[in-house]
């Protein structure tokens, strides 16, 4: 009888033995590496998550998208994505990058009537009281300027006739008007502009280190042979106030150092024509909101109240519903 045959098996195997055990010892490795990483992952995300609540309790959530908001799709010939290659703006970039800082005593955004706006059918004072809620930051419309008290050179313009105004002079008496508490001033007119010889014709220009901006609205009004595409039919206030509030944001925006948003459909996306406009929404995305209020500091939910009750009383019905929903999600998180 082999003797061999009543040694324990681990005695007559050695090898598989020792195989055994390093199949053992790597598992409880493994096991201890993957509990190891998910603790230090869950830490991590706790410290930024405190970090964030930290500096502004409120306002965490309002950075995600809930829903409320569609990344952009490709863009259509013609649309300023398809003819303008533009970097993706993160909130990372913005923190590195150029802007204007409002301060204690630079933080009024004058909006500087230059010509009549009488028979525009555009309310400033309404559009400076939207801005204000916008931004969080005071928003004053200044006495118009008669344009006889400036010097800027003008044309008529060689393909339609309208008369122009060039946007650079325009830039430079605005700039010498700059009021000493303003953090931006923006120049408004309803006639025609152009920004020099090899155009036909510019809807804004600004100089961001100037912080000052000049603007025609004479193209948003839907019954103008210059201007189409009008959303509101030929309700022709509506149109013109909706236009108006989506290029002073926007121009404000910038002067804030957010710069065309690749991220979602947004208030900041580049537009190339007035239809581009319409199309865009009113609102900013979560990315460049989280922007604006780094840069000034708002409880969100209250922004998007105030907002909702404006756009309400305005018969903006669409943004007036965004605007709700948006700040339900302060009250959700504070009943949480
Ligand atoms: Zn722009
Ligand atoms: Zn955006």
């Amino acid at each position: 009888m082999n003797e061999e045959a009543f040694l324990p098996w681990y005695t007559r195997r050695p090898k598989l033995l020792f195989g055994c055990f390093l199949v053992v010892f790597c598992a409880v490795n493994a096991w201890i590496f993957y509990y190891e990483y998910q603790f230090v992952q869950r830490e991590a995300a706790e410290r930024t998550a405190v970090a964030v609540d930290e500096a502004r309790p409120e306002a965490v959530s309002f950075w995600e998208n809930d829903g409320s908001f569609t990344l952009l799709g490709d863009a259509k010939p013609g649309e300023w994505r398809a003819r303008f290659a533009e970097h993706k703006q993160s909130f990372e970039d913005w923190v590195e990058g150029p802007r204007q800082h409002p301060s204690e005593g630079r933080k009024t955004i004058y909006l500087q009537p230059i010509g009549s706006f009488e028979d525009s059918g555009l309310d400033l004072g309404k559009l400076a009281a939207f801005a204000e809620m916008y931004f969080r930051m005071p928003v004053a419309v200044r006495a118009p300027i008669d344009p006889a008290e400036l010097e800027f050179r003008r044309r008529k313009n060689p393909h339609f006739g309208q008369e122009q105004w060039l946007t650079e002079d325009l830039l430079s008496e605005l700039y010498d008007r700059l009021p000493d508490d303003a953090y931006a001033m923006l120049g408004l007119t309803m006639t025609d502009l152009w920004p020099g010889d090899r155009w036909n014709y510019v809807f804004g220009q600004a100089t961001f280190s100037e912080r000052v901006g000049v603007y025609s609205f004479g193209r948003y009004d839907p019954t103008s042979r210059l201007s189409h595409a009008a959303p509101y039919g030929l309700d022709r206030r509506k149109t013109m106030m909706l236009r108006a509030m989506k290029i002073l944001t926007h121009e404000t925006g910038h002067m804030f150092g957010i710069r065309h948003c690749l991220h979602y459909e947004c208030n900041m996306n580049g537009t190339n024509s007035l239809r581009e406009l319409d199309e865009q929404p009113l609102h900013l995305c979560p990315v460049d909101l989280r922007k604006l209020h780094a840069a000034t500091g708002f409880d969100p939910a209250a922004r998007y109240h105030d907002l909702a009750g404006f756009y309400e009383r305005r018969g903006l019905h669409e943004q007036a519903r965004f605007a709700r929903r948006r700040s339900r999600l302060g009250q959700e998180r504070s009943s949480r």
